[in-house]
């Protein structure tokens, strides 16, 4: 998920450059990123109106934090820690919508980013990965999304986000497990149940929760053990999506709207009434 960043001598003038309150030079800094930041705010708010709001904010957020602390060398991951920020403060009033689930393709897939290309044509996988991560909180989703998707190491997580690192390595490893072994619990239940007859009579008995069931088998049976094994990971599959594609115009717009904004005197009020304002723009 990569972007392609500016020359670091380039970069190092727009950091100059937004350091004494050039906008224009902020948004070519953060231009690289909008597509992956937008993609991990959608996939985290999953609404493209709520998305288009939240990257607003943070976008303006990290202006503010910028202009007060200081450039950071990872622009990039300290784009995406502003963006989860954002998103995670954004009220949970609205659930994704049916239209969006319809009307957008979370599970487009990037081939060549899978250890096994051809498992990208696999589309019943692709739902369930999905599916199993809509299904975290957004806070959790996005901490993975930030690892498998972004590319960000523990460390680096973990210094944007001002927390141990300790802390995340346990976090994200808790979730990689958990993520994990849902999907493949699932997939040796509907994909590999008559290769062991164990596992295959415990499933006919129509267990309340197949998951729990299949789990407590693969403690015992290490032939169902090593087939799970072998499923591609969901977390890879995860890190394989296509990035989402912004609403047409929405690059611009965001750019704009950012632009016209006049500086604030005080930095108590700026922050409340940006936010404000953010979410209040139309994008279309
Ligand atoms: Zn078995």
């Amino acid at each position: 998920m990569e972007a392609a960043a500016a020359p670091l001598v380039r970069r190092e003038e727009l950091v100059a450059q937004t350091r004494i309150g050039d906008r224009q030079a902020f948004v070519t800094l953060y231009e690289p990123d909008f597509d992956g930041v937008f993609d991990l705010v959608l996939r985290t708010m999953r609404d493209r109106e709520v998305a288009a709001a939240v990257l607003r904010a943070a976008l303006e957020k990290a202006w503010n934090v910028f202009r007060e602390q200081g450039a950071t060398y990872d622009v990039s991951g300290w784009l995406y820690a502003h963006a989860r920020e954002a998103a995670l403060s954004f009220p949970a009033k609205r659930r994704p919508a049916a239209r969006d689930r319809e009307a957008l393709d979370y599970t487009q897939v990037e081939c060549k980013r899978l250890s096994d290309p051809s498992c990208g044509f696999d589309k019943d996988l692709m739902e369930l990965v999905w599916d199993t991560a809509v299904a975290l909180d957004r806070e959790d989703y996005s901490l993975l999304d930030l690892h498998v998707r972004r590319d960000l190491s523990v460390e680096t997580i973990a210094e944007h986000l001002g927390l141990p690192a300790d802390q995340i390595k346990v976090r994200l490893s808790r979730l990689c497990d958990s993520v994990n072994d849902s999907v493949g619990a699932t997939l040796l239940a509907t994909r590999a149940r008559h290769n062991c007859a164990g596992l295959d009579a415990e499933l006919s008995g129509f267990p309340s929760n197949v998951r729990r069931t299949v789990r407590r088998h693969v403690q015992e049976c290490s032939h169902c053990r090593e087939t799970k094994e072998r499923f591609v990971p969901a977390t890879e599959v995860l890190g394989s999506f296509a990035l989402m594609t912004s609403p047409p115009g929405l690059r611009e717009q965001t750019a704009h709207a950012f632009l016209r904004i006049k500086p604030a005197r005080r930095s108590s009020r700026r922050r409340g009434s940006v936010l404000l304002r953010a979410r209040l723009l139309p994008y279309r």
